[in-house]
């Protein structure tokens, strides 16, 4: 089921001094089948626009459609929705069965399945969730990402054309979230429900979402595919909201960068005064400086944990350390210990200062 969300706005609280806009006008088009993230800082208004498509919550002015139907007056009883909360809001004195079969136990007489019907619909369920052992068990008895499974199940019990989750792995550890989120991506695949999901953790968004709305201050910043929105950021918002920033603030002349001792060449900037911003894997180390840069920096903290070694560099020139990652390789070659100085070369920089936002390539990436 294909989702309109047309001019939405909303403020709470009476108009005048003190009310809060929680919704600038909203407009986003999501298509029948796709998984679509809301990501922004919290107070951004994810959950407000979630609830406002749910029906929980009233907005000021807009339209909201579910395929051709108007459903901006239709109690969230009538829109088909399931949902999934941060805080599992399973019923504790209910078995996991139960929990799962409740809406369709709810229903009125004439649209109930026979009981049935009803065991054979929840036990299909609980076995998509891989949860068909436990159905006899209460939520106190399950851990907290089989409850979200649980959840999960209810939520898809009465085949919902929509699906929303406000934070669903919220609650719980990285490792339990990561595999939460392939539950829900492989059901997404299975089932082919339309999934709104709100989230503040950029990785989550991007590892889950067909496209990714980036939300701040009740405005939407930029809507676009995980690769573009990292790639290709549409304003500086985006760029820092997605990942870790490194700044280089200096003065151009005849394309070469200076701040303090450091210098880097930079083809195609303009004379004048720039702030440039990269990225931790955009910085590589060398023990000489190039031709085009002379990046004294010092090693002030070494973190060898993952993939890659992530390390902290300071210099003179530098408003605040830099963060970098580097191979463990290239660690390993370059012998970096704390205190170590190194030439950084930066292989890409961005600039948000111009009218449209700008990626300079330098050296070639190792
Ligand atoms: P998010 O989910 O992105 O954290 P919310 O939609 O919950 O953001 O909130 C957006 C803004 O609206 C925030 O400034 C918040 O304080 C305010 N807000 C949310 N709900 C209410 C409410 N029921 N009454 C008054 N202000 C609210
Ligand atoms: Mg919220």
């Amino acid at each position: 089921m294909s989702i309109r969300i047309a001019g939405i706005d909303k403020t709470y609280g009476p108009k005048g001094p003190g009310h809060t806009r929680a919704l600038e006008p909203i407009d986003l088009d999501i298509a029948n089948g796709e998984l679509v993230g809301l990501l922004g800082p919290s107070g951004s208004g994810k959950t407000t626009l979630l609830r406002i498509v749910a029906g929980l919550e009233q907005a000021d002015g807009g339209t909201i459609h579910f395929g051709e139907r108007d459903v901006t007056q239709v109690h969230v009883r009538d829109r088909r929705i399931g949902f999934v909360f941060q805080h599992y809001a399973l019923f504790r004195h209910m078995s996991v069965f139960d929990n799962v079969a409740f809406g369709l136990n709810a229903l009125p007489r004439r649209d109930r399945p026979s009981s049935a019907q009803i065991r054979s619909r929840v036990m299909q369920l609980l076995e998509m969730v891989r949860l068909t052992d436990f159905a006899s068990r209460y939520p106190a008895q399950l851990s907290g990402g089989q409850q979200q499974r649980v959840s999960l199940a209810r939520a898809l019990a009465l085949k919902p054309d929509v699906l929303l989750l406000d934070e669903p792995f919220g609650a719980l550890d990285a490792k339990v979230r990561q595999e939460l989120r392939r539950w829900l991506r492989h059901l997404h695949g299975e089932l082919g429900f339309t999934s709104l999901f709100v989230t503040h953790d950029q990785e989550e968004a991007l590892e889950l979402s067909d496209r990714v709305v980036v939300m701040s201050n009740g405005r939407v910043e930029q809507i676009a595919t995980p690769d573009t929105l990292y790639r290709r950021p549409g304003n500086r918002f985006v760029f820092e909201f997605l990942g870790e920033v490194n700044r280089l603030e200096g003065d151009v002349s005849h394309g070469v960068l200076t701040c303090g001792a450091a210098r880097l060449a930079v083809p195609g900037l303009d004379d004048g005064r720039h702030e440039l911003l990269l990225r931790p894997h955009e910085i590589r180390l060398s023990e000489r400086p190039s031709a085009g840069a002379h990046l004294p920096v010092s090693v002030s903290a070494v973190v060898p944990v993952g993939a890659e070694v992530r390390l902290e560099l300071e210099a003179d020139w530098l408003g605040e350390p830099w963060q970098a990652s580097v191979g463990h390789a290239e660690f390993d070659r370059l012998d970096v210990s704390r205190g170590r100085r190194l030439y950084a070369v930066v292989s890409q920089l961005h600039r948000f200062d111009a009218a449209k936002p700008q990626t300079l390539t330098l050296e070639p990436a190792v």
